[in-house]
């Protein structure tokens, strides 16, 4: 694997072993590690639930959180809730911490999402979303502009469609990892399709089938070692942090400049606050897991996708919803300039 950026770039497990220790048993809950002051950390036994093989697979079949499913467009349309509204009532009403993440359906399709998940349309497939590639995202957003890198978004709106099927979206993201010393490393081009963009009745049909023509080159490394654990597999769609990127800078350009307010209105992706950036960071610096069957005396190792992915899920829980994934330009300022040093 090429090296990460120094932007993206976590503590090993040697820097957090350097750290002071904190008893995490006197602690009681995972959001405590939010008051972890830079040079403190501790160690958790892995808590990845068990029953499953390994932690990609509880993060293609654990447990998520689901946003209220559609019948129709009459229903969504009567009803009238943006996505932020339906995130807001699902993440506060989610019961317990141990997700993978949360997963929105196009409207009319739940009897056959039962019936034959394997038969659907691309279209019809379920959406699954990490709040891990949420705040991954938002990384990349504002390393964007921090590091004077740029993502780059045409949207080709101007057909009669655009209404009803959404805008494409042309989309130019930087990558999080060198290739080579110094170098900018491979950008991500692809196109973001069914994207929200004027204001129509359709717009709440539009939101739900938001999707990408991107794969990332860690797909087709999966798909060469025989997993299938990959990025569009039976049914679902996983969406990546590179796409949720994009999403940002479009609401960004379109709000920001073009004073549209729709991109933002219908976005399907968590915006975290900086205090739950600040609380993921220290997940990566300031936590360290205990992993028996590891060779050698240390045993420990850095949290994965999955510890990650239930720690964001048990912040939630304790600070609920707006606290942690409603960014407020008052609170919080401008997602391009948060701060992402630890
Ligand atoms: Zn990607």
């Amino acid at each position: 694997m090429s090296q990460k950026k120094q932007f993206f770039r976590e503590a090993s497990v040697g820097e957090i072993r350097r750290k002071k220790f904190v008893d995490f048993k006197e602690l009681g809950e995972l959001a405590v590690i939010a008051s972890f002051e830079p040079d403190e950390y501790t160690v958790l036994p892995d808590y990845v639930p068990r029953g499953y093989e390994n932690y990609k697979k509880f993060m293609k079949h654990g447990p998520e959180v689901r946003l209220p499913r559609f019948f129709s467009l009459e229903q969504a349309v009567k009803q009238g809730n943006t996505p932020v509204q339906l995130r807001e009532q699902a993440f506060n009403s989610a019961d317990g911490f141990n997700f993978c993440g949360y997963s929105i359906l196009p409207i009319g399709v739940e009897e056959k999402e039962k019936a034959r998940e394997s038969e659907l349309r691309i279209d019809e497939r379920k959406r699954k979303i990490a709040l891990n590639d949420c705040l991954e995202g938002a990384r990349i957003f504002a390393y964007s502009y921090q590091s004077g890198t740029g993502i780059k978004v045409r949207p080709y709106k101007d057909s009669k469609r655009v209404r009803i099927d959404g805008a494409e979206v042309l989309c130019d993201v930087p990558s999080r990892s060198m290739r080579g010393k110094g170098t900018e490393g491979m950008r991500k081009k692809f196109k973001l399709l069914s994207v929200p963009f004027v204001d129509s009745r359709e717009k709440y049909a539009i939101a739900f089938n938001i999707g990408s023509d991107h794969s990332c080159p860690a797909k087709r490394f999966n798909i060469r070692y025989c997993y299938t654990d990959d990025k569009e597999s039976s049914g679902v769609v996983n969406i990546c942090a590179h796409e949720i990127a994009a999403y940002l800078q479009l609401i960004q350009q379109e709000f920001g400049d073009n004073k549209n307010i729709i991109p933002l209105q219908m976005c399907q992706f968590a915006i975290p606050a900086q205090e739950t950036v600040d609380y993921y960071l220290k997940i990566g610096n300031n936590l360290l897991i205990r992993d028996k069957s590891m060779k050698g005396d240390v045993k420990l190792k850095k949290p994965n996708k999955a510890h990650k992915e239930i720690a964001l899920w048990a912040f939630v829980e304790a600070l609920k919803h707006d606290k942690t994934f409603y960014s407020r330009q008052s609170r919080d300022g401008n997602v391009s300039d948060y701060n992402w040093q630890s």
